[in-house]
């Protein structure tokens, strides 16, 4: 017996299948799909067994697998598959494409290997008799015939329950128990609106495999997905929900669970490894029919799927921005004509892409214009910040307080985003304008006010705040820019009573922080909660009437193709967060730009005045989805070289490539990482034959020679 093993070497050039022989006692273990150690060069690595045969093709001798790894299948049939076509889809190499299935104990190489969480297991043997004293009589009763855990027993001592093992009343057994990740939500279930109800007959009857829900926020997106999932089920068949956000599972989990009961598997990354491989190994096993998670969760290995649901669909979240550069929502396309399932995204402000796509009948598309029960969306207020700065406390115009003044007040609550896209709290010189960077990242270091650590978001560099500038050696390192830190020190100086609760990501990357700032705030804990973008996505709380945004402005002034479309999208997802119950909502942009079309069509709630608008810059601009992008980066240790590099490669694009526009090299939007520099070449394409190919071939070259290194990703998400 020969296995043909992929094994966990990153590099292009290892990208393929290597012959071992199998020894005798292993033989019957060897199945497709699982994982071996095996001898690679001068080391023991693991890898994948994806061939099986008789013969060997080389006549080189082989050597030997060491161990079989796994009992079970880790990929299957479908993700071995799948795991091609990704491959062919970001030219990543195979073995990454494997790996970003698979959660980290079911990798290869994945260091803490496997571990099964097993715990006592007491069944009864026969019924209680005389014998017994009335407090084992009782205890027995307990067990109504069926075996029962330690841990639901925690109450009578190990001591007392061996007793009656020893007695011949019990058995004791070691058995392996799955870690609960959730807790089962409270009951509400409502009947569908005519809106609602009209939207699931016509993903029910359609032909169609793709579908885009265009719900305004509060429209009730969510009961339709369950509608579905529900349908799916009496068809004995599974269905996968991505969200964008870990901080949007809890409130998920909660719905579906009340409704579906336990039977849901939930994935994403603030789970412990042991906590994802049961997630993983109970879906594997068909013990769930309900997967709810983040972008990877895209994978999860269900076997008959009905309905794949990307809600928040224009989240950017659904892309991975390293290696593989993949998309969950193509990867969800190939998934549903495997399982002939069907695909359902939704969003208030859907991607134009998507939007574009859904007005050529691509994917079929519906709305939702309205909220469920007939409630309003929220009145927009733009508070110009030109004619406000100079009454403005803080960062906070006078207009702003008021309002959640008055909020705090009628006891209702507020949300406060302090937009914060590539912008932050830095630190400068007064006195000769010195701005203390990073010394390996061509970025200035973020000021952390509580650890008064500067830090840098690019390569995890830290260093204390200098009390003297290192410039001009003057006392003046003054903290600039704002952070939610900042903002929610002057949230207590101007509304001293006011009860603020901060979710950003310094607060929040701990293991179960969101849920407990989420549920604090449900339980009404606080007045108001201020957040960066992740308090915009998707949370739902009734008592939220008002919402503010400090700086509508930050993200419209970035660098990027898709800035307005960004803003729009923030700003109509930050206000759809107000008044989703009976009180209508309000909400206060604060702004430089009160004009601007991302903000004037934000507040008047018209996505299609926007889409149309941005279309035409897209057209005139030629970008997405007027043409395809791709970015392809030249990184080296060597400035020149790079640079040298980048500029053959553009040459050899140029010769190679006739139906596609080039831009660059320029210096990448961050010139310099953990000192690597970094070069970008922009593609625009509408069709070219031969495109992945070339791309392929330039990677694979430099992969063996090595001066630089080509990073290559197709419609980047940001550009
Ligand atoms: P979306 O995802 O479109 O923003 P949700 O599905 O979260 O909207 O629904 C908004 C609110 O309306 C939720 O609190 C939900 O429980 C409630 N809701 C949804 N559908 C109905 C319905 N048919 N009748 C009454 N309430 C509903
Ligand atoms: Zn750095």
């Amino acid at each position: 017996m020969i296995v043909g093993v992929l094994v966990e070497v990153t590099n292009k050039n290892v990208d393929k299948i290597f012959e071992y022989t199998v020894k005798e006692e292993d033989r019957l273990k060897i199945k497709i799909g699982i994982r071996v150690r095996v001898p690679f060069a001068t080391r023991i690595i693991e890898g994948f067994v994806l061939e099986i045969k008789e013969k060997s093709t080389s006549n080189h001798t082989l050597k030997t697998v060491i161990e079989v790894l796994d009992e079970e299948i880790v990929l299957n049939k479908e993700l071995l598959q799948l795991g091609k076509k990704m491959q062919e889809m970001t030219l990543s190499s195979l073995i990454y494409c494997y790996q970003a299935m698979l959660p980290k104990s079911l990798k290869a190489g994945g260091k803490n290997k496997a571990s099964r969480k097993f715990e006592i297991v007491f069944t009864p043997l026969k019924e209680a008799d005389d014998t017994l004293s009335d407090m084992q009589k009782n205890l027995l009763k307990r067990f109504e015939g069926r075996k029962k855990r330690r841990s639901e027993l925690k109450d009578i001592s190990l001591a007392r329950l061996r007793l009656l093992v020893q007695k011949g009343y019990l058995k004791e057994t070691k058995e392996e128990v799955y870690r609960e990740v959730f807790e089962r939500g409270k009951k509400e279930q409502f009947p569908l609106s005519k809106e609602q109800q009209a939207v699931v007959n016509a993903i029910l009857e359609s032909s169609k495999d793709i579908f885009l829900i265009h719900g305004v926020t509060g429209s009730g997106k969510t009961e339709v997905y369950m509608e579905l999932i529900e349908e799916g089920l009496k068809k004995g068949k599974s269905s996968l929900v991505l969200v964008p956000e870990i901080s949007l599972t809890p409130q998920m989990i909660q719905r579906f669970s009340a409704r579906f009961g336990m039977r849901i598997a939930l994935l994403h990354s603030a789970l412990s490894d042991g906590e994802k491989y049961d997630e993983w190994r109970r879906i594997e096993r068909g013990e769930v029919d309900i997967v709810i998670g983040t972008r990877s969760a895209i994978f999860a290995p269900l076997k008959k799927i009905a309905y794949i649901i990307l809600d928040e669909e224009h989240s950017d979240s659904y892309k991975q921005d390293n290696n593989p550069r993949y998309d969950a929502k193509e990867i969800a396309k190939i998934r549903a004509s495997y399982h002939h399932a069907k695909v359902i995204m939704g969003s208030a402000t859907p991607t134009l892409e998507s939007y574009a796509r859904a007005k050529k009948n691509v994917y079929q598309l519906l709305s939702l214009p309205n909220r469920v029960g007939g409630g309003s969306l929220p009145l927009v207020h733009i508070i110009d910040m030109n004619q406000e700065l100079k009454y403005a406390k803080g960062h906070f115009s006078k207009e702003l307080l008021a309002a959640l003044e008055k909020t705090i007040e009628r006891k209702e609550q507020a949300i406060l985003l302090l937009n914060r896209r590539g912008y932050s709290s830095f630190v400068t010189c007064k006195n000769c304008g010195y701005v203390v960077k990073c010394p390996h990242c061509d970025i200035t270091l973020t000021y952390h006010k509580t650890s008064n650590i500067l830090r840098c978001h690019y390569c995890g560099y830290g260093t204390s705040l200098p009390k003297i500038c290192p410039s001009c050696k003057q006392e003046a390192m003054k903290d600039l820019g704002v952070g939610t830190e900042k903002i929610e020190e002057e949230l207590h100086q101007y509304l001293k009573d006011a009860k603020v609760l901060r979710m950003d990501f310094d607060t929040t990357n701990q293991k179960g922080a969101h849920e407990k700032i989420i549920s604090a705030f449900a339980k009404k804990e606080a007045d108001i909660l201020l957040g960066t973008q992740i308090v915009a996505k998707g949370l739902d709380f009734p008592d939220v009437t008002m919402v503010g945004v400090l700086n509508a402005d930050t993200s419209l002034n970035m660098p990027d193709f898709r800035s307005s479309e960004m803003t729009f999208s923030l700003l109509s997802q930050v206000s759809g967060r107000s008044g989703r119950n009976k009180r209508r909502g309000t909400v206060y942009l604060q702004t430089y730009n009160p004009s601007h079309y991302a903000i004037v069509d934000a507040k008047n709630n018209d996505y299609f005045s926007f889409y149309q608008e941005e279309m035409k810059n897209r057209f005139l601009m030629k970008y997405p989805p007027y043409y395809y992008l791709v970015s392809v980066k030249i990184l080296s240790k060597d400035e020149k070289k790079c640079f040298q590099e980048a500029l053959k490669i553009k040459k050899t694009l140029e010769k190679n490539l006739d139906q596609t526009i080039l831009l660059g090299p320029s210096a990448d939007s961050v010139y310099k990482i953990s000192n690597i520099y970094r070069y970008r070449i922009l593609l625009k394409y509408k069709r070219q034959e031969n495109l992945h190919q070339i791309l392929n071939q330039l990677i694979c070259y430099y992969a063996m020679k090595g001066v630089v290194k080509i990073e290559v990703d197709f419609n980047p998400v940001h550009v």
